[in-house]
């Protein structure tokens, strides 16, 4: 699995997933919850006491910071150069909000000055924004965002659905309020938890709220009762979590920073290899995400193609794009696992003969 997400899993996630089942309250696996908190913990780059796993993808997590930190008949700003952010968009007009859309070509990523005119203009309570945009392969700092909204007040929503596990979030140092990732990209897990954190003012925020969070399931405060009182209120799967506890595990067991550089260098031989078969990348160098790459289709040759030969001849699952960028690029991950040497060699081999064909 080459594709954007779910990707590869390691063998002992494989195995843990095999593990009996226990309650969702027993003490073993409140022990697996607090510990897989400590983990996200580090892996958010936070001491944010709420931080734990919505039950859920994460799309889950999404709806989750919107529901609770956007109030209805107040302003949502999302800052978007893909699809995702249009997601954010629609999830916010759902809760009632004025949503103000500052939207770019796909590919591109926002600087200080544009998001602070924008936000001094419009005023936002919620700036939203997506940090690894999968549909595009753009990586956002987070930084000229969250310094152009607490300029204005405004809490920080960031999406690090692909960016989580593969580069550094680091939420507490960028001044991310509130970051919701997934299990199956770059935590390298199959999907179903959604990583969630928010910070304490974002937790102040949401004690001030006027009107009650109005998805009873996501609603933060409930949850609380479960993370942090071990009361129930809805059956957590001791499967899924005994999954995510374990990739967490084996990341630390790796370190974050030398997961970070297998990544990086994985990307480094991927887009060397990519330049010999004369194959150019969408976006450019210094503002892509390393580990979901999207090299542009050459001329004359149909994405499908190439893909559906990839998939029939070799089982090799990559991605094509949508929206905008439907047959001008490939979306290909290179995560967890597969981020080597030989994996990477593999699927530039294969890439380049599915180009041939
Ligand atoms: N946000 C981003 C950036 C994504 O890439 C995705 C899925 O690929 C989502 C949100 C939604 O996540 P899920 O499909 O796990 O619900």
């Amino acid at each position: 699995m080459f594709g954007p997400g779910p990707t590869m899993v390691e063998p002992g996630v494989y195995e843990v997933l095999a593990k009996p089942l226990v309650g969702h309250l027993d003490p073993y696996f409140i022990n697996i919850l607090d510990e897989t908190r400590e983990m996200l913990r580090s892996m958010f780059g936070t001491r944010n006491p709420l931080t734990w796993a919505i039950s859920g993808t994460g799309s889950a997590g999404m709806e989750t910071a919107i529901a609770n930190f956007v109030e209805p008949n107040s302003t949502l700003a999302v800052l978007g150069c893909g699809f995702f952010g249009s997601r954010m968009a629609e999830m916010g007009r759902r809760q009632g909000a004025r949503v103000v859309n500052f939207e770019k070509t796909w590919g591109e990523v926002f600087g200080y000055e544009e998001v602070a005119e924008f936000v001094n203009r419009e005023k936002p309570a919620v700036v939203a924004f997506v940090h690894a945009e999968t549909s595009t392969g753009a990586l956002q700092d987070p930084r000229p965002i969250t310094k152009a909204a607490r300029e204005v007040d405004a809490l920080v929503i960031a999406d690090a659905v692909t960016s989580l596990g593969a580069v550094p979030v680091s939420v507490d140092e960028m001044g991310i309020d509130v970051a919701y990732s997934c299990s199956q990209k770059g935590l390298s897990c199959p999907p179903g938890l959604s990583p969630f954190t928010a910070s304490p003012r974002a937790v102040e925020r949401l004690n001030a709220r006027k009107t009650p969070v109005p998805a009873w399931y996501l609603d933060l405060r409930l949850l609380g009762e479960y993370f942090d009182g071990h009361k129930y209120h809805h059956t957590a799967s001791a499967t899924l979590f005994y999954a995510l506890h374990e990739s967490l595990r084996l990341i630390h067991e790796e370190g974050m920073e030398k997961r970070f550089a297998r990544h990086r260098r994985a990307h480094d031989k991927l887009v060397r290899g990519f330049e010999d078969l004369g194959v150019r990348m969408h976006v450019p160098e210094g503002h892509r995400i390393p580990h979901l790459n999207t090299p542009r289709v050459p001329d004359g040759v149909d994405d499908a193609k190439v893909r559906k030969h990839l998939l029939e001849k070799d089982g090799i699952e990559i991605a094509g794009g949508f929206g905008p960028l439907a047959g001008k690029i490939f979306r290909i991950g290179v995560m967890g696992p597969m981020a080597n040497d030989g994996c990477v060699q593999m699927l530039l081999d294969k890439f380049g003969a599915a180009l041939r064909a």
